[in-house]
């Protein structure tokens, strides 16, 4: 079957994969349709992911349709449309015996730790299949990304009246903006790119968009979605006493946290990483009730085939991408 490898920082080569093995018990086979890119994704691609090993087969946001179950399987049946979670666990760690599989001591996260869905089939468990058929296969690609911001909310406990800030309006930023709304919040987003601020004055009448940085002490809770340490080690600044802040993105670079500020004001800082099954099922349910719409996010697709020659225009400053399908059959 068809695949694409990623062999070095800029190349993609096109490259066939054995036909996957019939799936063992607890097991599915799955179609792959669609698939999201994401920031990892890009960061991967030009060589910016310092854990990546190549050669890597990328692709971790995926709308699957299942092909055949092993035995024992009763959570999905062939014919399924289903959006995967892709962070294989190992069960038994601390962690996962708190039911926190999101961030498992060993976690394989596909196509970033382990070969991952840019290939025609494949095999996976299948209690990280969660099954949708009234969803598209684009949607179904769009879910884990929302779950990073689903979880992200859900660490602060995000309540209704809540001010909430939100630094960065990429991709992960409107998705903590999605579930920020979704849970009542008064949300301000701060973004210094003014097509990333025009997108969300166009897509989110209700929220705040802000070209100059917030005031101090402006928000309850306070999400960091840049990565950028210089960011994340401000946000002290803007959450009010007793304030909450949540960092999504994430730096290699260590953040220089002001201590007194930290104690003065008793915050509180908490890390989110990745989602849980939960997540997964809540934003199906979402969608499928049109709380959530993502359609305008999807704002460039390419045929699988096409990839290769695309991805560069995709990663280019300016291109305009808010989100990139790859649609592979
Ligand atoms: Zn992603
Ligand atoms: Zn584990």
């Amino acid at each position: 079957m068809k695949a694409l490898q990623l062999t070095a920082p800029r190349q993609f080569a096109p490259f066939v994969l054995p036909e996957a093995l019939p799936p063992a018990a607890g097991e599915a086979l799955v179609i792959i349709h669609a698939i999201g890119i994401c920031g990892t994704d890009v960061s991967g691609y030009l060589g910016k992911m310092p854990f990546m090993e190549y050669p890597l087969v990328l692709g971790h946001e995926l709308g699957v349709e299942v092909l055949a179950v092993g035995e024992g399987v009763t959570n999905v049946k062939a014919g399924d449309r289903c959006s995967v979670e892709p962070y294989l666990n190992c069960g038994h760690c601390h962690s996962c015996q708190q039911g926190c599989t999101n961030c498992c001591e060993s976690l394989k996260v596909l196509g970033v730790h382990c070969d991952g869905g840019m290939r025609e089939r494949m095999v996976l468990p299948a209690v990280k299949l969660h099954p949708r058929n009234t969803l598209s296969y684009e949607q179904l690609a769009l879910v884990e990304m929302l779950g990073i911001g689903c979880h992200a909310v859900n660490r602060a406990n995000v309540s209704a009246g809540e001010s909430v800030l939100i630094i960065g309006a990429g991709p992960i930023g409107l998705t903590v903006l999605e579930f920020a709304r979704l849970a009542g919040a008064e949300v301000s987003v701060w973004e210094l790119g003014q097509a990333r601020r025009a997108f969300v004055e166009q897509n989110y009448p209700g929220v705040t968009v802000l070209t100059e940085p917030p005031a101090e002490q402006c928000a309850q809770v306070v999400f960091d979605a840049t990565g950028h340490a210089e960011s994340m080690a401000e946000t002290f600044r803007y959450a009010k006493f007793t304030g909450r802040i949540v960092y999504v993105g994430i730096t290699k670079v260590p953040v220089m946290l002001d201590d007194p500020l930290f104690h003065r004001r008793e915050l509180t800082l908490l890390a989110s990483r990745n989602a849980v099954a939960g997540d997964f099922h809540r934003i199906l349910e979402l969608i499928e009730a049109g709380k959530i719409n993502t359609e305008a996010w999807i704002s460039h697709r390419a045929p699988f085939d096409e990839l290769p020659s695309t991805m560069m225009s995709w990663v280019t400053p300016g291109s305009g991408v808010v989100k990139a399908i790859v649609n592979v059959s």
